[in-house]
């Protein structure tokens, strides 16, 4: 008998690119909201484009109670040269090894939700009621991808029935304007025009703040932070963010703030109207004033 070396055929492997494992380096990160779920599955298609990776399409699967992220995806077809390796169907081989089953809806598992950028093609949406999630939630629909010219397949007209009567509930609309945007400029811009020149390192650029607090502030400054918190979150560009406390001097913190490009911290937020905002909730808890560096990823 052959081992299995010598049978011949490839072996076939999904593997994440580099960025997406940078952008999720934060453990136990959750997502409570469903917008903020799919602005983090947007922020995949656009990133995707921009580093080359595949096309304009992100998907996640998260623990539905908690939003609490098991599996990113995005497309890989034309890197991985698989036609199956649409977002979606890559969120779902991961969020299965991760789990440890073929099946996300397995008695002693949590609901999970599977979140896109676009509403299923035909293969996804096959795909989706014997990957056992529970929630689909869509951000464009299908005629947003059709418009740009992407092939959706042949799918049932009550396509949102068909999966409901299987038990699969569907949010659509959700953020479609967002994610529709991302499909219109990569068609528009001829797809590989949106791409990094050649030799640019990945997006994702992480932001520091070590923020010194005025003694005897620090509750006050942590309420307002959390307002702030929603201010940064709905930014363009913004990824996630994270503000920590110092062991050792107690009125000192980090902020921690993944962004898509460099621009859109130092240009379109601290351009906006909702730095303003930004500023008026903290800067006056600070002294001394704090120092702001970026930081990308290494090789
Ligand atoms: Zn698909």
């Amino acid at each position: 008998m052959e081992s299995r070396e010598n049978i011949g055929f490839p072996e076939v492997t999904l593997r994440l690119p580099g960025w997406v494992e940078a952008l999720v380096a934060e453990e136990n990160r959750t997502y409570p909201t469903v917008e903020e779920r799919m602005r983090f599955a947007v922020g995949l298609s656009r990133l995707n484009v921009r580093n080359g990776t595949g096309g304009p399409f992100g998907a996640a699967v998260f623990e539905r109670e908690t939003g609490r992220l098991l599996a990113p995806g995005v497309n890989l077809v034309v890197g991985s040269g698989c036609s199956v390796f649409h977002a979606e169907m890559v969120a779902i081989m991961v969020a299965q090894k991760a789990v440890g089953t073929f099946d996300l809806g397995g008695e002693s598992l949590p609901d999970y939700e599977l979140v896109a950028t676009t509403e299923p093609c035909a293969m996804c949406l096959g795909a989706t009621p014997w990957s056992g999630v529970r929630h689909l939630v869509c951000g464009a629909r299908d005629e947003d991808a059709r418009a740009v010219g992407f092939d959706e397949g042949v799918k049932p007209e009550f396509w949102v029935g068909a999966l409901e009567d299987r038990g699969i509930t569907v949010e659509r609309d959700v953020l479609r304007e967002e994610a529709a945007g991302v499909l219109r400029e990569y068609a528009e811009r001829g797809g590989r025009d949106l791409q990094l020149p050649p030799g640019r390192r990945p997006a994702v650029i992480l932001e520091v703040a070590l923020l010194d607090v005025l003694p005897g502030r620090t509750g006050e400054f942590e309420k307002a932070f959390a307002e702030a918190s929603k201010i940064i979150a709905s930014a363009p560009g913004h990824l996630s963010h994270e503000l920590q406390r110092c062991v050792e001097t107690p009125e000192r913190y980090v902020l921690l703030v993944r962004w898509e490009t460099l621009e859109d911290h130092t240009e379109c937020f601290r351009g906006s109207d909702a730095y303003r905002e930004w500023k008026r909730l903290l800067h006056h808890f600070y002294a001394p004033f704090p120092t702001v560096q970026h930081f990308e990823p290494v090789g």
